[in-house]
């Protein structure tokens, strides 16, 4: 007999059979992270039944009194973290982030110019199938056949010429650090916008082992439940707060602040209600990072990442611009006959979840791609270090080789489920 209370023992045993899945596999997925058990706990509290509209202390609903400490405090610490001075912690994911920075500062139309998704953007940087290139005039730039990396030069004459009004920066696979600064010049030099998203590599700029954006760029979003190992979501945040450039005024004639027009891109420009329990979760998220032991955390992944492409280089594997400063690679299977498709569906096959991953140039389609993508801050979390990355290479690169040989993918397996075995899925 079933009722409305019976304990919904299919989605419980199917998240079981996901927390096995994690357990047992190895991570490489590098937009993924395994979140500490509090974070975990926040998300599952009676946070999740409060309606709080607005923002703390100017809320549309009442019963706020105890969400808007918890908002503040995520505020307040994601601030110290970043030495932000401005943030909005409410968007509910990187793409409900980006959407709001652009509804804050852009009318449809206007041009935007981003990286380009084939050689490791986002979709929500102008894609054509993506809100921002739906609404926005999108332009690209992308990195050099040769060098696999961005040439600012490049850039800079495309920013010049085409005279866009948003900048983006960041990616989803790029493995080299950004030239803020310069690229604070070029938006200066023809009075855009710059945006730095930085989803990925968030953690490790939190902890200073890159590039800084906030001293640079007008505006900065992230996801954080990447490198910066919080629960699923977004946010936005300012080096420093300014008056629009844009003249965009209130209904009443005022010039308004950036932070009060990305505050309205967030609600009710983009979104409804807040979800308190994630913001918590997000605010759990953010004094872990502020912690040495997170410090050490990212430079551990940092230098896992480096080793794992020194290892895939030993190998013979050819990673765009050669090697990484960050959580991940991109690989480019084309020198090995393989395609991503291909490198997916069999490492999955022994535990080992990796995505495929479009090359820049690449002649294949996104759903064959010419490459995989590997990150580092999963299999960090379940505190594995350098060496352990060339046993995770080596492991690759037999699957890779023998992607018929069924009984060798199983022995891999075998062995990935028991050295797994040993690490804990939660780091305290
Ligand atoms: N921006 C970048 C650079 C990303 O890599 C991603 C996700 O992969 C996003 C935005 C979107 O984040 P979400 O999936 O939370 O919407």
């Amino acid at each position: 007999q079933s009722s409305a209370l019976t304990r919904d023992a299919r989605i419980f045993d199917l998240i079981e059979k996901e927390k096995h899945r994690q357990q047992y596999g190895i991570e490489l997925i590098a937009s993924e992270n395994f979140v500490s058990p509090q974070v975990m706990e926040a998300m599952g509290t009676v946070l999740t039944n409060k309606y709080a509209e607005g923002l703390p202390g100017k809320r549309y609903y009442g019963g706020c009194e105890v969400v808007d400490e918890i908002e503040q405090l995520a505020i307040d610490r994601v601030k110290e973290l970043f030495g932000a001075t401005w943030a909005n912690v409410q968007p509910h994911s990187g793409a409900q982030a980006n959407a709001a920075v652009m509804l804050a500062v852009l009318n449809p139309g206007d041009k935007i110019l981003g990286f380009d998704l084939s050689h490791g953007g986002h979709l929500t940087h102008g894609s054509p199938v993506n809100f921002s290139g739906k609404l926005y005039q999108p332009l690209f730039y992308g990195v050099e056949a040769e060098t696999g990396r961005i040439d600012w030069d490049k850039v800079e004459a495309t920013a010049v010429k085409e005279k866009p009004k948003l900048i983006i920066c960041g990616a989803s696979a790029y493995s080299r650090d950004w030239d803020y600064e310069r690229l604070r010049a070029m938006a200066d030099q023809i009075g855009a916008l710059l945006l730095a998203d930085i989803s990925h590599p968030s953690g490790l700029i939190a902890k200073g082992l890159l590039n800084d954006p906030l001293k640079h760029c007008h505006i900065v979003t992230t996801t954080t439940h990447k490198t910066l190992r919080g629960p699923r979501g977004g946010m936005i945040m300012m080096g420093e707060d300014f008056d629009n450039p844009f003249g965009l005024k209130t209904p009443k004639g005022e010039l308004r602040s950036m932070s009060s027009l990305l505050d309205s891109g967030v609600f009710p420009g983009t979104q409804g209600g807040p979800l308190e329990h994630v913001i918590a979760a997000k605010a759990v998220a953010f004094h872990e990072a502020l912690s040495d032991a997170y410090g050490d955390y990212v430079r551990q992944v940092q230098q896992n990442a480096a080793a794992m492409a020194k290892a895939f280089v030993a190998r013979d594997y050819t990673i765009i611009s050669g090697g990484t400063d960050n959580h991940m690679m991109l690989i480019d299977l084309r020198s090995k006959g393989l395609t991503g498709k291909l490198a997916e569906n069999t490492l999955i096959k022994a535990d080992i979840t990796i995505n495929k991953n479009m090359v820049p140039f690449d002649d294949k389609s996104p759903f064959v791609t010419s490459g995989m993508r590997v990150g580092t801050a999963a299999a960090t979390t379940r505190g594995l270090k350098e060496s352990d990355m060339a046993r995770i290479v080596e492991y690759i690169d037999t699957v890779l080789m023998h992607h018929d040989d069924d009984a060798k993918l199983s022995a891999v397996k075998e062995e990935i489920n028991q050295w797994m075995g040993d690490y804990p899925l939660f780091q305290a």
